[in-house]
């Protein structure tokens, strides 16, 4: 397997979960790969989890300077990077009339904000036909109960993609979207939801899934690699939901 072979990549909060999950398979793909969160401990857990040829680096999306580190860092080290995986991001939830400032402001500093500035702070860096990848969510276009800020954050990444494929088109820059459905990470958890409040919200979602199970991180990495990956050299500006059907059934 050596689909990204010679090929830098990024992957935004790389240190668990999908972005993990991703980075693993770039790196098995033949990718270098950088991977960015804000805990030392655990990034360098995971790049000691995936081998060779992955460079952890300290780096908060909601932070600017930290985000210009990160590039700055990576292209050092190997050159300008082909692709970006915009994966970082927060879910909290609450029933609108309980939404506070501090909510609001939490989801869009990192899941709108950050991932838009990964972005920007990346294209100096990117070589021309790069790839990049923006994780959004199957309630980019969904009415889920209790999401108003999430499901808001997540619409507004899908919204990126259209109006940066144009942009980015001159430079053969493509950007997509994937659109993971319920795949238990660390999310729910990192939220302060208890166990038992976390095990119901995802019945809750399955019980919505056509395919009747939650998804894997490896499933949403693979379709990642996908949208990187030079087999999709005319896909631009899709939003590809990987969700067991739950956004189209
Ligand atoms: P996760 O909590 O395991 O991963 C999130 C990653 O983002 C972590 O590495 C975390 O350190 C990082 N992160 C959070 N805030 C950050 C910040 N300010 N700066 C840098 N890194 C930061 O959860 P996950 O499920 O793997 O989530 C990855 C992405 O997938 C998120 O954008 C999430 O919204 C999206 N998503 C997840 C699901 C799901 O069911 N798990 C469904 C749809 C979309």
């Amino acid at each position: 397997m050596s689909r990204l072979t010679g090929k830098v990549a990024v992957v935004t909060g790389g240190n668990s979960g999908i972005g993990m999950a991703t980075a693993r398979l770039f790196r098995a793909e033949g990718a270098k790969v950088a991977i960015s969160g804000r805990d030392q401990k655990t990034l360098d857990e995971a790049v000691r989890a995936i081998g060779g040829n992955v460079i952890g680096i300290r780096s908060d999306v909601s932070k600017l300077a930290d985000i210009e580190k990160l590039f700055t860092v990576v292209v050092e080290k190997w050159g300008k990077l082909d692709i970006l995986f915009a994966n970082a991001g927060i879910a909290k939830f609450a029933p609108v009339s309980d939404v506070t400032e501090a909510h609001f402001d939490e989801i869009f500093d990192i899941n709108v904000r950050g991932l838009f500035f990964s972005v920007q702070k990346a294209l100096p860096h990117l070589n021309d036909g790069a790839a990049i990848v923006l994780n959004a969510s199957v309630v980019d276009d969904a009415g889920l109960p209790g999401a108003s800020v999430y499901s808001a954050s997540k619409a507004a990444v899908r919204s990126f993609a259209r109006t940066l494929t144009a942009e980015l088109a001159d430079r053969g820059i493509r950007i997509n979207v994937v659109s993971p459905g319920p795949v238990p990470t660390g999310i729910l958890r990192r939220n302060g939801m208890s166990p038992e409040a976390i095990d119901e919200t995802l019945r809750g979602l399955v019980s919505q899934v056509p395919l009747k199970r939650p998804g894997k991180p490896e499933e949403v990495a693979s379709a990642v690699l996908f949208l990187a990956a030079p087999e999709s050299s005319y896909v631009a500006g899709v939003d590809l939901k990987v969700d067991g059907g739950m956004g189209q059934v």
